[in-house]
């Protein structure tokens, strides 16, 4: 006789939804991480996350967007938290890159609301933007989506998890699962305090997940990206003075940033590049050849801020061969769903990825269109 309805194994940004939408609908739900809560070893802290659905990656994923901002309103209200701030977010490339065309594609199809702008236009309005880089770049473009922002995300996934605890699911942090078989009941998962049995099993392991999916046949790589702060060194670049978030595709890659406010300097990473990593630790050794990218970027595309750093934290991408996620029930398992292979640009989702895998498991199906995301690809990539 199985002690819980549904086990999820990992409460980060997926896991943590998880267990709130299964609670939410009545399971017994035990919920188990390896590390303490909200801890910075995985893939889901560093303050800010961006949220956009003018997807320049696909236009599959606009569905997905349109119910994860549902969620995350829905979660707002319940949590009653500040999770969501819509600064707005300029995207800024070449006319035939990547991103423009790409999220010009998305906005088209899904009928998005975003302006395109010349790029003097985007020097006029954000000073701090209109470095002499930007101007010589007549070949480049800048779409704004109004309705675009960031995610705080330590604070979504406590909330996720405070409400899943309020509708009595049982969270337990510091416990790692250490192996999970199916069983002819459900399923089986051994931690060193013993073994629990569930009837079903969600695997939402982040940077881990090739461990705990092993002999599924799935390619999974794990990069060392990196999160930096600096201190603005001219007015322009804070929240309340109306900047934005940022996302460039350059000659030297994709950068993307956040604006400053009365805490934290102006964020900004490197969305291409990353260090490939067997597993993953809980140190990160800094990383001065990414340093000195970011900085030639500041000096280029933002040269008011500066290269006063007040802070960098590590932090993992999961990537798939095609950077597209994996989101399915396991081939031999029905009772077991799986969220893996985020590739980097996974938390504006976690909303919506969590209830996808409530459904899958408990109903073997879900009600968003999620082809593009199946396992059966693993094949062909
Ligand atoms: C620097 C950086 C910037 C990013 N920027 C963006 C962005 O702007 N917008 C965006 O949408 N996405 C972004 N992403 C991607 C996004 O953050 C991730 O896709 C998402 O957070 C992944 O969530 P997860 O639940 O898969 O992993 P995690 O949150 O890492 O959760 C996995 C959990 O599983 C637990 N676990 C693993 N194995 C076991 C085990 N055996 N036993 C028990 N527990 C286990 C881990 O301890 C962990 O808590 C960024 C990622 C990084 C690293």
């Amino acid at each position: 006789m199985a002690n819980w309805d549904v086990i999820v194994i990992g409460l980060g940004g997926v896991g943590s939804a998880a267990a709130y939408h299964l609670a939410a609908r009545g399971c017994r739900v035990l919920g188990l991480d390896q590390h303490h809560r909200l801890h910075t070893y995985g893939s889901s802290h560093g303050k800010t996350r961006i949220i956009r659905q003018a997807y320049f990656e696909h236009p599959s994923y606009v569905p997905l967007l349109r119910r994860a901002y549902e969620l995350w309103n829905e979660l707002e209200q319940a949590a009653d938290e500040h999770l969501f701030h819509r600064t707005g977010l300029v995207e800024l490339g070449p006319k035939e890159g990547v991103v423009i065309p790409g999220v010009l594609r998305s906005a088209a199809e899904h009928g998005l609301a975003i302006e395109e702008l010349p790029i003097a236009e985007v020097a006029r309005r954000w000073p701090g933007l209109a470095a002499r880089e930007l101007h010589s770049q007549s070949q480049w473009q800048a779409v704004i989506e109004k309705d675009a922002g960031y995610l705080r995300v330590e604070a979504c996934v406590e909330a996720h998890l405070r409400l899943a605890e309020q509708a009595s699911a049982t969270l337990q942090h510091e416990r790692p699962v250490r192996h999970w078989r199916a069983s002819p009941h459900g399923v089986e998962v051994t931690t060193d305090d013993g073994v629990e049995h569930a009837d079903r099993l969600v695997i939402a392991g982040g940077p881990w997940s090739g461990q705990l999916l092993s002999g599924l046949g799935i390619r999974l790589s794990v990069l060392r990206k990196y999160q930096y702060w600096y201190a603005p060194q001219q007015t322009g670049y804070d929240q309340r003075d109306g900047f934005p978030c940022f996302f460039h595709e350059t000659p030297t890659g994709y950068f993307y940033g956040f604006p400053s406010n009365d805490r934290d300097g102006l964020k900004v990473s490197r969305h291409s590049g990353g260090t490939p990593i067997v597993s993953p630790t809980p140190a990160h050794p800094p990383d001065h050849a990414d340093q000195s990218l970011i900085e030639d970027y500041l000096k280029a595309f933002l040269p008011g801020v500066g290269n006063h750093l007040q802070a960098q934290v590590g932090c993992y991408y999961t990537m798939t061969p095609d950077e597209h996620f994996i989101v399915d029930v396991h081939p031999d398992h029905p009772q077991v769903a799986i969220v893996a292979g985020l590739s980097g640009h996974g938390f504006k989702f976690t909303s919506v990825l969590g209830e996808i895998a409530s459904q899958l498991v408990l109903d073997g199906q879900t009600t968003l269109e999620t082809s593009l995301l199946r396992l059966e690809r693993r094949h062909n990539t």
